[in-house]
This record gives C-alpha cells, structure tokens and sequence, in this order.
C-alpha cells in the first residue's frame, strides 16, 4: 500500500471549544492533526480549515523532513544492539501510510515506517523499527517473533503508547 511519499495524510481530530471565538489553532501531537475550533464553526468550515492546516503542516514537514538515511542508521544501530548485526533488509524508507505505523514485506526484505510516525518520540519510532525488522524472521505475531521484538527493552511501553494513540483516533468523529 505504498502510495506517493510526498503526500501527507494524519488522522484528524477535531475539537470544538465554546471559549474559542474566532482563531482556529492546529498542532501535530503523537501523528494526530488536532484542529482547535470554535463550536459555532460548520462543519464544511471545519473541512476546509483541516485541509489548509494539513497542507501548512505538510510543507513545514517537508522543508524539516525526517530523513530515510537517519532511518537507516537507526536501524543499523537497533540490528547491532539487539540481533547481533544478522538481520538484512533491502531498502528502509518513511512512506505515507495513514492506517498502519509500519510495514516489512517478508518476501523483498523492504521495510516502511509511516511517515506520521516521524513525530513520535525516538523510543516509540525505534520500537516500529525493531517490530519490523523482527519480520524479516517471522512474518506471523507468533512466540517467536515477540520473542525477538521483545529484546528491545521498551516493546511493552512503546506499544501502550501506540495502543493509546490509535484508541483516540478510533473514538474521533
Ligand atoms: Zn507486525
């Protein structure tokens, strides 16, 4: 599902506040785009002014974009650290993926990590990492592969974490 890496789609939350009169504020927080409304906006006025804020947060991304070579460093370090230096890959890239944080083709060895994650903290994108790389092993959730996944010491924080995120997007209108 790999579509153009220039586009960038976060989930949207929009929160609507009585106090707000007339500004409207967005902010990035955890690969959410929060949209901080007045509550007497429409909601054809709260889809417009998502999509200018996207598009301003997406040419900032752009201009401080994360970089894949950065990616591939931490890979290099997470594959030394916690398996020996004996896993292979064939390409590590960040890649527009709204619905999932990351993805590992078992059978072309390319890993991707959703560019969204590029705002999370660098324990949580080093854990989306590591749970990718265990897949160039096992392509299942199986024992095995958490065993692997699990030599990273922040698996079980990291994943509370992410859990925590994608519960608040599922619960936005
Ligand atoms: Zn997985």
């Amino acid at each position: 599902m790999e579509t153009n890496q220039n586009a960038f789609s976060p989930p949207i939350r929009i929160v609507a506040s009585r106090r707000r009169r007339r500004t409207v504020a967005a902010r990035l927080r955890s690969g959410v785009l929060e949209l901080l409304v007045p509550d007497w906006m429409s909601h054809a006025e709260r889809e417009k002014w998502a999509e200018e804020m996207r598009g301003r947060i997406e040419r900032r991304m752009v201009r401080t974009r994360p970089s894949d070579e950065k990616l591939t460093e931490r890979a290099r370090t997470l594959n030394e650290r916690h398996f020996g230096g004996r896993l292979r890959w064939t390409s590590i890239a960040f890649a527009d993926m709204s619905h999932m944080w990351g993805s590992c083709s078992f059978t072309t060895g390319a890993i991707r990590i959703a560019w969204r994650a590029a705002s999370l903290p660098a324990w949580v994108v080093d854990y989306l990492v590591v749970h990718e790389l265990a897949h160039l092993e096992h392509s299942d959730h199986g024992p095995a592969f958490h065993e692997l996944e699990n030599r990273y010491p922040l698996t079980e924080r990291a994943r509370g974490y992410l859990m925590a995120i994608d519960q608040g997007v599922a619960t936005v209108d």
